[in-house]
């Protein structure tokens, strides 16, 4: 049989790729196998990825508190088992040497942050919120129009502003606008449309 120059190069590609798989050990019954054995003995969980609206369905697994694996949750009416490369390396939030686990405060005219407890973060934050409120708390505003300026009630303020965030829920959210609409801020925003 006559074998021409490119079915030469293609069969000797072919025959060193899998000699190197073969070396190396990996077939694909085994390489299966080997997944298995990675994520053996680990925890399902299930949950929603927090980095944007489209909110994805993500099965976690974790094991000795660390997390081993992330997949698209095939279940989830959203993506069906499907994750964005943001989705896909969500692994890197829990497993990140750089992730900060404590508040941090930086005070004014520091170059340094420092760890501080939650404790003095919240009633710091509690503080300093009453007080821009209460310095910028707006009753009355001038309406321009073409009709002449009118005076309007507003009860605003707009030295305040929030970011929300994707992972929260219906229920925290209804709170969180409460509390917000109550401190009379307008300026709400949604981590998702950044
Ligand atoms: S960031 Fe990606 S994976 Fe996460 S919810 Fe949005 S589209 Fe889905």
């Amino acid at each position: 049989m006559g074998i021409s120059r490119r079915d030469f190069l293609k069969l000797s590609g072919a025959g060193a790729a899998a000699g190197a798989l073969g070396a190396a050990g990996v077939t694909s019954a085994n390489a299966e196998e080997k997944e298995a054995l990675r994520t053996a003995g680990s925890k399902k969980t299930t949950t929603i990825c927090p980095y944007c609206s489209v909110g994805c369905g993500i099965i976690i697994e974790s094991k000795d508190g660390h997390v081993i694996n992330v997949e698209g949750d095939p279940d989830h009416p959203i993506n069906r088992g499907a994750l964005c490369p943001k989705g896909a390396s969500i692994q890197q939030l829990r497993e990140n040497p750089k992730r900060v686990t404590v508040p941090m405060y930086r005070a004014k005219g520091a170059s340094e942050w420092k760890e501080v407890e939650w404790e003095w973060a919240l009633e710091e934050i509690a503080k300093r919120v009453k007080k821009t409120r209460d310095d910028n708390y707006e009753t009355k505003s001038i309406l321009k129009s073409p009709d002449g300026d009118k005076e309007v009630i507003v009860n605003r303020v707009s030295a305040l502003a929030s970011v929300g965030s994707a992972a929260m829920d219906n229920e925290e959210c209804y709170l969180y606008q409460k509390m917000l609409r109550g401190l009379g801020v307008v300026h709400i925003e949604h981590q998702a449309r950044l």
